[in-house]
């Protein structure tokens, strides 16, 4: 895939302006493809293209070939996993295996599930002495989709198979720094019969491209992942044209190690939420919070392991991480590891680039870092740096662990590890997140709630949360 193009009205087509942007590779430094810089131009025309489906065959599809068509692509992209897992592999940094186990598994799993719960999904009556009340749901009209690179085409997956499922048409943004699979996925849509203009892409800059899809008049929805500033001028712009925004946004998320916790689980789970996709996971638990009584246990565990980690060739099966997204994030990684140290923290483990050789050492490779002995309001354990960095604290009580837990702008996720189920409950129900698991750390199940509070975000995404944020609901009275 040397040249990734635009899909627009079910044809691959370069920007209008004829321009592109050099994709490169985070593993060796390489250009992987050129991408089109799209502008406000080429969303027009996806727009338009757009309309025009929503106006042809496709509003005349019934749920259940809607469903089947969401299978149709599940089956082809299980048939494409390995080339999928490649690219994306190759596109991100991400060790093969985590694309192969994770990331197109989960896409796979995206469409399948779509299809049945679409097919399940149903609203309630309200009789009243004289009259009753159904909902008719109804496609929002075209919906813009615009995702970040961590985790591309499961992503893209999570808001594309809902949104045709309820009968949108739409224009999806990826990340210019992770375009390809959006494009494989895209010609499974042709494939698979998708009529044309139902699913447009447009690559480009997220301020030209993105800007133009949050702001066209024509999109009647945004879907957007991505950070917390780029999400408030999506929210403000998108409000400003009474357009239905659901944000999925950052995260600072806890992991909270009590000491009734079984020791080896916690350690291995915190390692897991820690570091798993080089820490770039809006749900990584980022700061581990240990109890002091269990703290000097834990700890040279935790440090242990992670030091053990390999990082290195994302081709290697047996290697834990590969390279972070780019050269230039890994910098802004590495900005946060010097201000920990200025800020007071210790580096236990990491904060040094590993010696690969070369291709590799042209890449953006960096070892797993932990930091213990800062204040939980330094700004190293408050702000979302989105690498391989995890700061450790010590609390002393349940009532101080919440309240570290919480002392922070984003509300995302937490773990809580421990052996007391009351404890498990209590803390739980007190943590200002929209997520929290115990005992485990990204366990998923696709019919519950994903999504934040505070600065991570508004509304809420999977099973009818999805089906809902993708549909209009429209009340009919019938009076007897
Ligand atoms: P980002 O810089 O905010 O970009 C996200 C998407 O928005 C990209 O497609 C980007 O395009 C586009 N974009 C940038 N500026 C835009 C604008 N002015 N108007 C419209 N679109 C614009 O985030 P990222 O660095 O890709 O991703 C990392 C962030 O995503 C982290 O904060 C992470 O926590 C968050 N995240 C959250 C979740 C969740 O579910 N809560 C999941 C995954 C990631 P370009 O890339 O081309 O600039």
């Amino acid at each position: 895939m040397n040249q990734v193009l635009n899909y627009i009205g079910g044809r691959f087509q370069a920007a209008a302006s004829g321009r592109v942007v050099d994709n490169r590779s985070s593993i060796t430094g390489e250009v992987l493809c050129t991408i089109p810089r799209s502008d406000g131009s080429d969303v027009d025309a996806a727009a338009e293209a757009a309309r025009a489906a929503r106006q042809g065959a496709w509003s005349t599809w019934t749920i259940e070939q809607r469903a089947t068509l969401l299978e149709s692509v599940a089956n082809a992209l299980e048939a494409r996993m390995h080339e999928l897992a490649h690219t994306e592999s190759q596109d991100t940094g991400k060790p093969l295996r985590v694309a192969s186990t994770v990331d197109i598994p989960r896409a796979v799993a995206n469409f399948r599930f779509f299809a049945s719960a679409v097919r399940q999904h149903h609203d309630g009556a309200h009789e009243m002495a004289s009259a009753i009340n159904y909902t008719l749901r109804r496609p929002v009209g075209t919906v813009g989709l615009i995702t970040p690179w961590n985790l591309p085409l499961y992503l893209l997956s999570w808001k594309t198979a809902p949104a045709l499922a309820m009968g949108n048409a739409i224009v999806a943004k990826p990340s210019e720094m992770t375009p390809m699979t959006a494009t494989l996925l895209a010609r499974i849509l042709d494939e698979v019969g998708l009529p044309p203009g139902v699913f447009n892409l447009v690559h480009g800059l997220g301020p030209e491209a993105g800007q133009a899809v949050v702001e066209h008049p024509d999109i009647s929805a945004i879907s957007f992942t991505g950070g917390t500033s780029t999400g408030a001028m999506v929210g403000r712009t998108a409000s400003a044209q009474f357009k239905k925004v659901s944000l999925e946004l950052g995260g600072k998320n806890a992991t909270v190690v009590f000491d009734d916790c079984d020791l080896d689980k916690t350690v291995a789970g915190a390692v897991r939420a820690g570091f798993t996709n080089q820490g770039q996971v809006c749900l990584c638990g980022s700061r581990v919070l240990v109890q002091d009584s269990v703290y000097d246990a834990f700890v040279p565990r935790f440090v242990d392991a992670v030091s053990n980690m390999t990082v290195g060739d994302p081709e290697d099966p047996a290697i834990g991480m590969g390279a972070v997204i780019s050269k230039e994030h890994r910098e802004k990684v590495e900005s946060y590891i010097a201000l920990a140290q200025q800020e007071g923290g210790h580096v236990a483990t990491g904060g040094v680039r590993p010696d690969l050789g070369e291709p590799f050492d042209s890449g953006a490779f960096l070892r797993p870092t932990v930091i213990t002995g800062l204040s939980i309001d330094s700004r190293t354990a408050c702000e979302e740096i989105f690498g391989p960095v995890v700061t450790v604290h010590r609390f002393q009580s349940e009532s101080d662990a919440i309240e570290q837990a919480n002392g922070v702008e984003y509300g995302l996720a937490a773990s809580v590890w421990t052996s007391d189920l009351g404890r498990a409950h209590r803390v739980a129900a007190a943590l200002d997140v929209g997520m929290v698991w115990v005992n485990t750390w990204l366990m998923r199940d696709l019919r519950v709630p994903f999504g934040g509070v505070k600065a991570s975000g508004v509304g809420r995404e999977g099973g009818q949360h999805s089906l809902e944020f993708f549909s209009e609901a429209k009340n009919v009275c019938i009076a007897f």
